[in-house]
């Protein structure tokens, strides 16, 4: 990638030097009610409180917890489109605001697959941070575009329209686009939920190939096994941090019982510790 994308005229903010790619300190949100991402400091239950975290530049973590546990809310905090109510969040030593380098992933259901674009437009929209507002994409960034979906394998998708594609796909597309960004912190929303296992390891074999670039990577998932056997840490959340450390130190029976409470099971087969968790349910039930 290195001979393609050039990172001395990256635009937005001056990253400062030695940072984590990630701090939160004392972070707490509360959502208004009836008014979408909006958050407010007067009363509403918190969706998330006193979160404390540091994730080192490179690093790969699984964000899981029950449904309702704050994961989605944590990572549009990261990018910048929820504000805290409380604490802070630096992002390469600085507020997340103008970072051009963190790329955001939702979840499929928020993206409007219907919408006229075609994959290689998806793309060039991920360059629009380095082109600069109401400029046209030049020879370079094209190259770029081809370039990133090459290595997510999609070379032959670039004419497709978005919505034609299978859930694979989409999620390829959209790492595509973020590597077309340059994105440094990659913040994906449940990338793997209804992918199958190969699909899965597609994905995986994409953000292996981003170690070497030194890209940060957060994954909010709810399977348990991919975070244990996929990832460098794991954040267990349920509104709060329950656990944040190395997977077979979080995905303790204790921790889960913490974070599903009821629908945790916990027995013994042949002498191991089974933790069967059903991750379908609601946080606060
Ligand atoms: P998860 O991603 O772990 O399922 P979320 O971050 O989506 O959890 O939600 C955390 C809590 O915040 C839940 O109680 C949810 O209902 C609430 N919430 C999420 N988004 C909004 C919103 N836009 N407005 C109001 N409440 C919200």
């Amino acid at each position: 990638m290195a001979e393609v994308i050039s990172r001395k005229a990256r635009r937005g903010v001056i990253h400062t030097p030695a940072a984590p790619s990630l701090e939160m300190r004392d972070v707490s949100v509360a959502y208004a009610s009836g008014i979408n991402n909006v958050t407010t400091a007067r009363g509403g239950q918190d969706a998330l409180a006193q979160v404390s975290c540091r994730v080192a530049v490179g690093e790969r973590i699984a964000i899981v917890g029950p449904n309702g546990a704050g994961k989605s809310t944590l990572l549009k905090l990261i990018v910048g489109t929820l504000k805290p109510t409380q604490g802070e969040v630096n992002v390469y030593g600085q507020g997340p605001a103008g970072h051009i380098c963190i790329a955001y992933v939702p979840q499929r259901n928020q993206i409007d697959w219907s919408f006229p674009v075609t994959v290689e437009d998806v793309v060039m929209m991920g360059r629009v941070g380095q082109i600069g507002l109401f400029r046209w994409p030049r020879r370079q960034d094209w190259a770029v575009v081809r370039h990133c979906l090459e290595r997510v394998d999609a070379t032959h998708l670039a004419h497709k329209q978005i919505g034609e594609l299978s859930g694979g796909q989409q999620q390829r597309v959209f790492i595509a686009r973020a590597l077309a960004q340059e994105a440094e912190l990659l913040l994906l929303d449940e990338p793997l939920a209804g992918l199958d296992v190969p699909s899965q390891e597609k994905i995986f074999h994409i953000l292996d190939g981003l170690r070497p670039d030194g890209v940060t990577v957060l994954v909010a998932t709810h399977d348990l096994n991919l975070a244990a056997e996929r990832f460098d840490r794991v954040m267990l959340l349920n509104r709060r941090v329950i656990a944040f450390d190395r997977p077979e130190k979080v995905l303790t029976p204790e921790h889960l019982l913490a974070a599903y409470g009821g629908h945790t099971h916990v027995f013994a087969v042949d002498g191991e510790t089974v933790v069967l968790t059903d991750t379908c349910c609601d946080a606060g039930e």
